[in-house]
């Protein structure tokens, strides 16, 4: 049976299992409890993502060194990076503008205002101003950024090593070869990981179906659907529109061929944790070159977060409209601009799109206290935006290598191309 199957029925299997355990009142049962969901279904999903995780630092490094060591010689690097950059916030602000619009016609936070909704309780913490988070790419000590998994740093670090290893003749040439060896056996190493996804992903599932608050969803109804509708037109019509008119390639096959690290996205509700099966994906079954890939997925995962942006765009107007607070269209701009830094800003872990909310509320002086009426669906909210925000990090790496001959059709049409095959 093929992983992606596998998975969705891990998904499915879990979720009813986790669902049933909350709807018959068993996770009060203390056996259940003790043993089963906080024990053996937690312990599951934290390993699952931690192994993940695991595998990220020393992925980046590896391959990201090779990928701009060999672009490092064609003078390409100033150009794509503009490139991937360019098309990263362009898809962002995209995205929030198309949350706004669609909040605007759907007015979620009029339904809501009359409603008995929670008491918002909110404790706002401070977003890291412009200059410290662009100070705060360079890293100081490449070691000590590899060991807090500091993401930008390590990119900033390995195109720095890459780029200087195509400039040092044989010696260059002796290293990078070592590190081409050291990415195949990274790259081996996820592959194996990801035949754990299945066991990993039913964990998670059961954890979300033991913690969903159904009532929450009910009250928060209108919020909850426009955030999905936009997440869905964004993922279905703006990606297909990218990359059926600027890459030139059929979206269909992209987005069947990213299946598997949406579905580690929605589980796992982090880009950062996903990381090593949306750089597998991207290179051994979409075609990007590992040049292209290696460098515009990473910084993707960390500063690319369309479907957060939307999220926080629908929230700002939900909150507005909760509050009686009537916004401009200087407000509505102001909104695309910090939505869109905000998301650039938004570490690629669960949750953290909720937080940097706070930065967006603030610049149009809305209560900061709004964040508590939305905090009881966000999980779930989480779980799908993330699987927004692999998908354009990948739509942007495929563009961008279409552009520069750098997308292999071969593999990208071929539908069995870097299948993971339990081995
Ligand atoms: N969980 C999201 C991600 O990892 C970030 C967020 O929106 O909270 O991409």
């Amino acid at each position: 049976m093929n992983l992606t199957l596998r998975i969705l029925i891990a998904m499915g299997v879990g979720l009813c299992v986790g669902v049933l355990l909350q709807w018959g009142d068993f996770t009060d049962d203390h056996i259940v409890s003790v043993f089963f969901t906080n024990g053996v279904i937690d312990a599951g999903g934290d390993i699952f993502i931690t192994l993940l995780k695991m595998m990220v630092v020393p992925l980046v490094l590896v391959s990201l060194t090779c990928g701009a060591a060999n672009l490092g010689a064609t003078g390409k690097v100033g150009r794509l990076g503009g490139k991937t950059i360019g098309l990263y916030l362009v898809t962002t602000a995209a995205a929030v503008t198309l949350a706004l619009t669609l909040a605007l016609i759907v007015d979620p936070g009029l339904s809501a205002a009359d409603k008995d909704m929670p008491s918002p309780e909110f404790v706002g913490k401070d977003a890291p101003s412009i200059k410290e988070t662009l100070v705060n790419i360079v890293p100081s000590n490449p070691i000590a950024a590899m060991a807090e998994g500091k993401m930008l740093q390590v990119i900033l670090f390995a195109v720095l090593l890459g780029l200087a290893m195509s400039k040092t003749g044989e010696s260059g040439r002796r290293v990078l070869k070592v590190f081409e060896d050291l990415n195949l056996i990274v790259m081996k190493l996820v592959t194996m990981l990801i035949q754990l996804a299945p066991y990993g992903v039913f964990c998670l599932m059961v954890t979300l179906g033991v913690t969903v608050g159904w009532s929450e969803i009910t009250k928060l109804l209108a919020y909850f659907l426009t955030v999905v509708a936009a997440l869905l037109l964004h993922m279905m019509l703006v990606y297909p529109l990218f990359l059926r008119f600027i890459a030139g390639v059929n979206p269909l096959i992209y987005l069947k061929k990213m299946r598997e690290p949406m579905l580690v996205a929605f589980s796992s509700a982090s880009s950062g944790a996903t990381l090593p099966v949306t750089l597998r994906t991207v290179e051994h079954r979409v075609g990007v070159s590992n040049s292209v890939a290696s460098f515009a997925v990473p910084l993707g995962a960390t500063i690319n977060m369309d479907g957060t942006a939307i999220m926080q765009g629908v929230a700002t107007v939900f909150i507005a409209q909760f509050y009686g607070f009537m916004l401009g269209p200087q407000d509505y701009l102001l909104v695309i601009l910090t939505a869109s830094l905000a998301s650039i800003g938004t570490a690629a872990v669960p949750g953290v799109g909720l937080i940097m909310l706070a930065l967006v509320l603030g610049q149009v002086g809305l209560p900061l206290e709004g964040i508590g009426l939305i905090i009881g669906v966000d999980r779930i909210l989480d779980m799908m935006r993330t699987a927004v925000n692999v998908t354009g990090d990948g739509m942007v790496a495929t563009t961008v290598a279409k552009s520069e001959n750098e997308l292999d059709l071969q593999v990208f049409n071929d539908p069995e191309a870097g299948k993971m095959i339990a081995s």
